[in-house]
This record gives C-alpha cells, structure tokens and sequence, in this order.
C-alpha cells in the first residue's frame, strides 16, 4: 500500500476534525475532574448507569465579548461540559421530562438566573471568575428541575429550590464539598443555595437516599407548601418509624457533623 497516499487525507480529515472541534478533550477534563469522595459525588458524567438524556447548548454571546481572549476557553468549554453532565444532573432527580435544547445566554452586567431552558449569564461574573463552571451547572439544574418560574417564590420555598441546585452543584460536580457556607450557631436549614444543599447531602447521606427525589417530585407536581421539608420526614415510608426524626433535630444532628469534620474551618470563618 502506497503510504503517501493514504495519509494525506487522513491528514486533512484531522485537520477538519481540529477545527470543528476547538474544544480539546484535556480541557474538559480539566474542568470535569475525576472525584473520589462521597456517594453522591460523580465521579464519570458519562457513566452508563445515567439513562442518557440528550442536550444541545446553543451560546448567545455579542460579537463584542466573543471577541475578548479572557472569554475564549469558556465559550469553548461550558456548552459542552452542560451537554456532558446533563444526563448525570437528571439522574440526581430521576427526571427525563426536560429540555434537549438550552440557550445559555452571555449578557452585560453580573448574576445568572435560568428561565424554562434560557440560562442567564453575567458576562462581568464570567470574567471575574472563568473557570467557575459550578455556577453554569447551578443555572443548568434550574432547568432540570423545571419548576413554575416565580411560583415557588410566592410559595416561601425559594430556599429549597436553591438549595437543591447547588445540592447537584456542590455534592455531585465540584471537587471541594467542604465549601459549604456553614455557621454554627447561626445557619438554618432554610438558609437557601450552599447551607441548604450541605444539610441536604446529609439527610441523604444519614436518612434517606431518595430524599432529593422525593422533594423534587413534590415540587414538580406543584403540591408543595412551605411545611413540606417537614411533613415529608414525617410521613417518610422509607424510613422506620423508630428511626423518624424531625427537622430539628436532623439539623442539630447534621450541625454537630458537620462542626466534628470542619470545626477548625469554621474557627477561622469570619462572622457574617
Ligand atoms: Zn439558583
């Protein structure tokens, strides 16, 4: 076989392939790194155990912040990394009735929101902080979670539905769990986004597996009311009747946890 001509159009195929494809395997490894810790942590998005749940990311950028070199690897990564970890994020919830197309929006200004499957950037939060992934997988769990935009807010459970998304951020994408913004002595459990998700990963942990689920279930089926997290451990057929707990005392118990592992943390944590 005549070798000359064999590989010149292996080459140009790998040529097209380079340029189709500006996102390099190593660059999402980088920001999807392997994890080793804790059972609700992924460790392979792409694990076959996750029923595959098909997601195309469309970015809308302006020519002005596409063309800024600081924005460049993030453009690159973020719609494929959402893509790759959609399946995994709907796995949390045992939900596959989502979107399979998201628009994530690139705008002026900070702070990020999603709406039905529009996720809201701030471009000046991008550029502040550009390998912070973890706050697109937040936005890109508001979509799976799929929950009446404004409704929960009007409900009081607007710190359970954040807490859960940064449940799926914190405990299932990023690599530092202790990055809970706990203050003993001072967090609740209805204190939203990171002190929420941590008490969350310990009722799932120490009480019931399923309770995320659940939860999201109840809050999909629009039947939720602010005394839910509360009714729901009480009446949790999961769970023995001997070993039911309350609210309270699962955070007491959670609190006292948490201080054993992180006391020295929390020491040296500022004041709020
Ligand atoms: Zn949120």
């Amino acid at each position: 076989m005549d070798m000359k001509r064999t590989a010149v159009p292996f080459i140009v195929l790998l040529v097209v392939t380079v340029a189709c494809c500006p996102v390099a395997s190593a660059d999402i490894a980088f920001a999807t790194p392997a994890r080793t810790f804790g059972p609700g942590h992924v460790s392979n998005p792409a694990d076959p155990r996750f029923p595959r749940v098909l997601l195309h990311v469309s970015l809308e950028i302006s020519d002005a912040d596409k063309a800024r070199p600081e924005l460049r690897t993030w453009s690159a990564i973020t719609p494929r990394l959402c893509e790759l970890w959609y399946s995994a994020i709907c796995a949390q919830f045992g939900e596959s009735d989502v979107p399979h197309e998201v628009v994530l929006r690139v705008v002026a200004g900070t702070g990020g929101h999603a709406e039905d499957n529009v996720i809201t950037i701030g471009v000046q939060d991008i550029l502040q902080n550009p390998t912070d992934y973890g706050a697109v997988i937040h936005e890109l769990t508001h979509v799976v979670q799929g929950y009446r935009y404004g409704w929960f807010r009007n409900k009081g459970i607007g710190w359970l539905v954040e807490g859960i998304a940064d449940y799926v951020r914190f405990y299932a994408y990023e690599t530092d769990p202790k990055f809970g913004d706990i203050r003993p002595g001072k967090s609740q459990y209805c204190d939203g986004y990171r002190t929420t998700a941590c008490f969350l990963d310990y009722v799932v942990r120490v009480y019931d597996g399923n309770f995320v689920k659940k939860l999201h279930r109840t809050l999909r089926e629009g039947t939720m009311n602010p005394d839910v997290f509360d009714e729901m451990l009480a009446t949790d057929t999961d769970v023995p009747v001997s070993r039911r707990e309350t609210r309270a005392d699962l955070f007491a118990h959670f609190l006292a946890e948490w201080q054993n592992k992180h006391g020295a943390i929390a020491a040296a944590m500022p004041p709020n």
